[in-house]
């Protein structure tokens, strides 16, 4: 368009230029200058135009994994960027339909790998967008609800397991969308392979997937304070005081030995701070990894060693304990107990969106575990998952750690001794140091396959 009207305007402004005479050398300069922008004008339109198409939103795979609460399945749609309008309705029991205004993309690629609970797949035009029709299974019966993953860019449909009357009454109350009479596409090749997770979904895509891949700031946090003592040793020590030693320790080695790393403390003195203001604090500061610091307490007297927590919905009984212990600083803060635990349906939506992050964190606690038994000898009671507050709230992978026991008289010793307290935080100091190092290697990857 824009090179249609320079060339008219040329042809124009060449004849009039005729008529008057203008000094020859001038109309030549002038000539040069226009026989330019027209040329610029054929070659960059285009490029305009192609910017539009990369502009929009396209669907490039659908990919389908159990949920790992074994309450059904989510629906992973991956697309290149987040579509302004989506939506999922179910007019029939069997029937979800989902619609967003956006394209697919490159059909044969569609096909969902594990192929359960879905039979079929269609995609066709509607008056919104782009429809996907999900038939599913009969005889399975499920609600569905759309989620918005970290990354900003796929769309999740969480499936969730229901009563038949349940589904029914909600399909009865919805219209069924028309879509346009020809499906655009109908996936008929399902590759039949058993229920495993998407296998793109591994730790290094999910890591790489990290928008920002860096890592400047960390955000310490010492467990407990002020009002809020914690656990209380055998001798008396209190959790809050050897949560904040340990942390200030971290932080200096960090100073001294990653002085490009920013230390940020969610309280650097005896103070209370609610659980959900400490995620606030790591989130204003803009931090890229959260460890909270905490000691353990049981009853008995035997048992020892190190935990490290991250936020997620694979719980034990045990699990619950601690997590009960940790979320109940919560009763200090003027709130409804009931406050205290974080619903199913909260965690599956964090599992849900935050599976970069849950990926990073699980990789940081596993780098963790190894130095506390491989560097401080310490025993390990492992890598551990339940639904912490305090983790919750922090927008960036968090983990959550147990330096020990101070229930046990020997721990106990250990954790309040400069010499037990030095070696538990150089071991996170040492596990910060290799994760920083991963990321950077992973940045490099990134950079060079570009
Ligand atoms: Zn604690």
């Amino acid at each position: 368009m824009f090179a249609v009207i320079l060339f008219t305007r040329y042809t124009q402004l060449s004849r009039d230029t005729l008529k008057i005479s203008y000094r020859q050398a001038d109309v030549t300069y002038r000539r040069v200058i226009r026989f330019w922008c027209i040329l610029a004008a054929i070659f960059f339109t285009p490029l305009f135009l192609w910017e539009d198409v990369l502009a929009q939103v396209s669907l490039d795979r659908i990919s389908v994994a159990a949920r790992s609460d074994g309450k059904g399945y989510v629906i992973r749609l991956h697309l290149n960027t987040a579509p302004a309008r989506f939506s999922v309705v179910q007019p029939e029991t069997n029937l979800l339909q989902f619609t967003f205004d956006g394209v697919t993309v490159g059909y044969s690629d569609l096909v969902p790998k594990p192929v359960s609970p879905i039979k079929d797949i269609f995609i066709a035009d509607s008056p919104d967008g782009t429809g996907i029709d999900f038939q599913l299974n009969d005889g399975e019966y499920y609600l569905a609800r759309t989620y918005l993953d970290a990354n900003r860019r796929h769309v999740l449909i969480a499936l969730t397991r229901a009563s038949a009357n349940e589904v029914k009454a909600i399909a009865d109350k919805t219209d069924l969308i028309r879509r346009g009479n020809q499906p655009v596409n109908n996936i008929t090749e399902v590759v039949d392979t058993a229920l495993t997770p998407d296998p793109e979904d591994t730790f290094d895509r999910l890591f790489n997937q990290r928008q920002t891949l860096k890592f400047e700031v960390i955000v310490i946090d010492p467990g407990h304070g002020g009002k809020d003592p914690g656990s209380i040793g055998t001798r008396g020590t209190k959790e809050k005081d050897v949560a904040l030693q340990v942390a200030k320790r971290i932080g200096a080695y960090i100073n001294e030995f990653l002085p490009e790393l920013k230390v940020v403390y969610t309280r650097d003195d005896d103070r209370f701070v609610d659980l959900d203001e400490r995620g606030r604090i790591g989130n204003r500061a803009q931090g890229d990894l959260f460890i909270s610091i905490h000691a353990n307490s049981v009853r008995s007297r035997n048992a020892y060693g190190t935990e490290v927590w991250i936020l997620g919905m694979h719980r034990t009984q045990e699990a619950f304990e601690v997590m009960k212990r940790e979320n109940s600083v919560i009763r200090f803060e003027d709130k409804d107990e009931t406050a205290m635990e974080l619903s199913q349906e909260q965690l599956m939506i964090y599992e849900l969106a935050n599976s970069g992050n849950m990926a990073s964190s699980v990789y940081f606690a596993e780098l963790l575990d190894r130095q506390f038994t491989q560097r401080a000898g310490r025993r390990s009671r492992g890598v551990k998952q339940a639904g912490f507050q305090v983790l919750y709230h922090a927008s960036m992978p968090a983990v959550l750690v147990e330096l020990g026991f101070i229930s046990n008289p020997n721990e106990e010793r250990f954790i309040t001794s400069d010499y037990g307290q030095s070696i538990l935080a150089s071991a996170i100091f040492r596990a910060v140091r290799d994760y920083k190092e991963q990321i950077e290697r992973s940045q490099q990857e990134r950079d060079t396959s570009r």
